[in-house]
């Protein structure tokens, strides 16, 4: 029954492939803090992905976790994304401001039988995941929970996963599969402080938005195949996926929010336009030659995807700090 039900909604709205759509790309960032290169250097990279092909390019704020998102975050990075020459198409669009939405899609999910709720507490999550890779697989021990024996707690919510493998070729990292079963079990869409979880919310945002490349770090590969799940089962064409090397420093290390010189407002500070930092993240990219000065709109035509490296980037300052 589980079966018939995931073919009608595999097949059902499905967008023709020959129907031509504008191309539209996104920045999805988390307020969760202050931006730094890396993430200035993923907005570059999807910003001229989108503008390149003159398609457009939306800014979307995931600020689905109030908690971790304080408000003034968001307005920091609209304006520091003004300030590197961003233009965004379109409204800004903020994700706590959606809930109806992802309401609407998680009940398409559970009409079809897919849905269960989940009381597992923390300590027997530990028990019932085994590791996989970096990914905890969940059993699905409490999909077979009989009513009577739920406890009284407010469960987050699974989705289903069949036992098949997702496959695509990300747009700049090549082939990549996982098998959803084995190599991830059925997973969260909404928390259970009612809270949409980010691959839910993430999937409704792009379909509806109409998003046809989604572009962001490499670190988010693996979230790639269980949002393809999520698009065909709710009925959606899955956009193209380019996930962007991580920016490192000289050690190898992931850039983070906190520190110093790749913090945007050490660069702000420094900096009186923005113009060497983008010439620097673009020299980095690959997308010149040699280090100048140049301005997000002139790389629109200079920009080109086999350019951009599969590794991650050991970030050079081309003397800059
Ligand atoms: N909001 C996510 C982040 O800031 C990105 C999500 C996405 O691009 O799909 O890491």
């Amino acid at each position: 029954m589980l079966t018939e039900d995931w073919k009608k909604l595999y097949n059902f709205g499905m967008k023709s492939s020959d129907e031509k759509q504008i191309v539209t790309g996104r920045f999805a960032p988390t307020p969760s803090g202050r931006m730094h290169l890396g993430n200035i250097f993923t907005a570059m990279i999807a910003y001229l992905n989108a503008k390149s092909q003159k398609g457009r390019c939306l800014l979307r704020i995931e600020d689905l976790d109030k908690l971790r998102c304080p408000l003034s975050s968001a307005a920091e990075i609209i304006d520091d994304l003004k300030w590197f020459g961003f233009s965004f198409d379109g409204e800004i669009e903020y994700q706590s401001k959606r809930t109806s939405v992802y309401e609407r899609e998680t009940e398409k999910l559970e009409k079809a039988g897919l849905v269960y709720p989940c009381y597992c507490s923390r300590a027997q999550l530990h028990a019932a995941t085994a590791p996989h890779g970096e990914t905890p697989v969940y059993d699905g021990r409490c999909r077979f929970l009989k009513k009577e024996d739920r406890p009284l707690k407010s469960p987050c919510l699974r989705v289903i996963v069949p036992d098949e493998t997702i496959a695509f070729t990300d747009g700049i990292m090549g082939e990549y599969k996982q098998n959803l079963k084995k190599e991830c079990g059925d997973f969260i869409i909404r928390r259970s402080d009612g809270v949409y979880a980010y691959q839910l919310a993430v999937v409704a945002d792009d379909a509806l938005q109409n998003v046809t490349e989604v572009v962001r770090g490499r670190d988010l590969i693996s979230s790639a195949p269980r949002q393809i799940y999520l698009f065909r089962t709710l009925g959606y064409k899955p956009p193209r996926f380019l996930h962007v090397p991580l920016i490192t420093d000289a050690n190898g290390e992931r850039l983070s929010k906190r520190e110093g010189k790749s913090n945007l407002e050490y660069i702000r500070s420094a900096f009186p336009s923005p113009e060497p930092v983008i010439g620097m993240l673009a020299y980095n990219a690959g997308l010149i030659e040699k280090f100048a000065p140049v301005t997000l709109n002139r790389l629109i035509d200079v920009y080109d995807v086999s350019k951009i490296s599969k590794k991650d980037i050991a970030l050079n300052p081309c003397g800059l700090f």
